[in-house]
């Protein structure tokens, strides 16, 4: 028996009545040696259906920053399920949420759920236009906010040149462009959107540069553009009250999700009073948007995340795990580059070999137990320990040697 037996007959089975098998982001992640389905999962671990046990470093793409099946947000969860899920009115604890959103996260009055980051990215687009009653919005290039049309790239299938023809892509860090690409469509930008920092995939990391963000905010409010900030990826891991904290600056809107309930699916988008009129001339609602049981999820998980420090815990445990696997590649004469933020980094070959190799290096850290991508950034939560970054790097350093084998 292979080692991924039970992994590679369900991906078998599920490439027969689901297109790619396994789709989307899960399925990039599908290689010839790869596990695909997990059996179990439990604190900063999860077991295969073949039963190998991993340390998770990918932490569900990010929504897993407590821990799997945390006990106070699962049981949280149950205890508003008891009550009601999914019923003809809202629940209560809808208006504990918001409140305690507008309290938690610097410089907002309000919020709205979803379910999806893209759900939070799309209204708080929306909500930019109406409020602005301008056109055009400005990304930045690489820059990922989900799956809708007007996301992909121009070309993508399934898309149409209109999707895209009132996006305009500009580079990471250019304030520069950002003004040009505002002075090329006077009065007709509505909004710019961008991550915290850059993390784009297969491709490394960027933070922003010295002064780059209070520039930013700056020509967006003398522009009378809106301020977008994604945070999808990395709320929570940088700043428990919104990663613009701790970059200075404050945006007119700011988009949750992933890590909000520790995995419980609900996401959020979150304004500023300016923004609140517009908010309630958008139409947005969804069958799924009031399940009260994520909301009680993304309460307790709230109060978890402050109790631990989560955001200062992850980073401090992400710099020594970088740290760890930094030694033990320079011990093996391995130029490992670390970009990103120390909570959600991003590992590169900086050497001989580039891509193939760091790739090459990955899978046999992933065959030894520790889950890692070679094209993604990684994600650290509170319930990584010690042990787990002392035990990654023995695995990283058996993976080199494996490598020069
Ligand atoms: N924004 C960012 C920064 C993301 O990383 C993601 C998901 N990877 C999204 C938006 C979209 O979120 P979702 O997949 O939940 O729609």
């Amino acid at each position: 028996m292979g080692r991924t037996t039970k992994s590679r007959a369900l991906y078998e089975r599920a490439q027969r009545v689901i297109p790619n098998g396994v789709f989307g982001h899960y399925g990039h992640s599908v290689t010839d040696e790869s596990p695909v389905f997990f059996e179990s999962s439990q604190g900063s671990h999860f077991t295969d259906v073949d039963g190998n046990e991993y340390i998770d470093w990918i932490c569900a793409y990010g929504p897993m920053i407590l821990g799997y099946n945390h006990p106070v947000v699962d049981a949280a969860v149950a205890r508003q399920m008891a009550s009601g899920n999914t019923v003809s009115l809202a629940a209560p604890v809808l208006v504990d949420l918001a409140e305690r959103l507008v309290d938690r996260v610097e410089g907002v009055d309000w919020a709205l759920f979803g379910k999806n980051g893209a759900d939070s990215t799309s209204l708080a687009v929306m909500v930019a236009r109406a409020a602005t009653g301008r056109r055009y919005t400005i990304k930045v290039d690489g820059g990922y906010h989900g799956s809708a049309p007007w996301m992909q790239a121009p070309g993508s299938p399934g898309t149409v040149d209109g999707d895209q023809s009132q996006v305009i892509s500009i580079p990471w860090n250019d304030v520069a462009a950002l003004q040009a690409a505002i002075d090329a469509h006077p009065g007709d930008v509505a909004c710019f959107i961008s991550s915290p920092y850059h993390h784009p995939a297969f491709a490394e990391n960027a933070l922003p540069a010295d002064g780059y963000w209070s520039q930013v905010e700056s020509i967006c409010r003398a522009a009378g553009v809106a301020l977008i900030v994604d945070d999808v990826r990395a709320g929570f891991r940088i700043h428990l009250s919104g990663s613009h904290v701790a970059y200075g600056f404050q945006p007119d809107l700011v988009c949750f999700g992933k890590a909000l309930a520790n995995g419980h699916p609900i996401a959020a988008l979150t304004g500023t009073d300016a923004f609140r009129q517009a908010a309630m001339d958008t139409f947005y609602t969804g069958t799924q948007f009031f399940n009260a049981g994520p909301m009680a999820a993304a309460l307790a998980t709230l109060d978890e995340l402050e109790k631990t420090d989560a955001a200062n815990r992850i980073t401090t445990l992400g710099e020594r795990l970088n740290a760890g696997l930094k030694d033990v590649a320079a011990s093996r004469g391995y130029d490992l580059v670390v970009t990103g933020v120390p909570g959600m980094p991003y590992y590169a070959n900086g050497g001989d070999g580039g891509f193939k190799r760091h790739h090459r290096w990955i899978t046999e850290c992933v065959k030894r137990g520790a889950y890692l991508l070679s094209y993604h950034n990684n994600f650290v939560s509170v319930a990584h320990t010690e042990e787990d970054i002392r035990r990654t790097c023995e695995i990283a350093d058996e993976a080199f040697a494996a490598l020069a084998d």
